[in-house]
């Protein structure tokens, strides 16, 4: 589940350790990603740790692109748990994940 709106109460605050994926993640609004993108659209990225490989949906890939430092923490599917951002590199282009 994803909503744009940060004051949706069924978002996380701060750095999740808890395992298991969010109930609901925060996105940019369709507006603010139809601006244009400052980075490729790239749909999945791969944990240094654990060489899995997680595909993300639409429109947090899209949320990305527009904005590379949205999120600080993200998630993978083999560890079932979220890790600071710098610890994944992108499948497509091997570029790590907010930059
Ligand atoms: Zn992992």
């Amino acid at each position: 589940m994803i909503t744009d709106d940060p004051n949706d109460p069924r978002l996380k605050r701060g750095p999740s350790t808890e395992e298991g994926m969010n109930d609901v993640y925060l996105v940019l609004s369709e507006e603010e990603r139809s601006k244009g993108f400052v980075r490729p659209l790239r749909r999945s990225y791969t944990h240094i740790l654990c060489h899995t490989s997680t595909k993300m949906g639409l429109a947090l890939c899209e949320t990305y692109a527009r904005d590379p430092h949205f999120y600080g923490f993200t998630y993978c599917y083999f560890c079932n748990t979220h890790f600071p951002v710098i610890e994944f590199n992108w499948d497509e282009d091997g570029m790590p994940v907010g930059s």
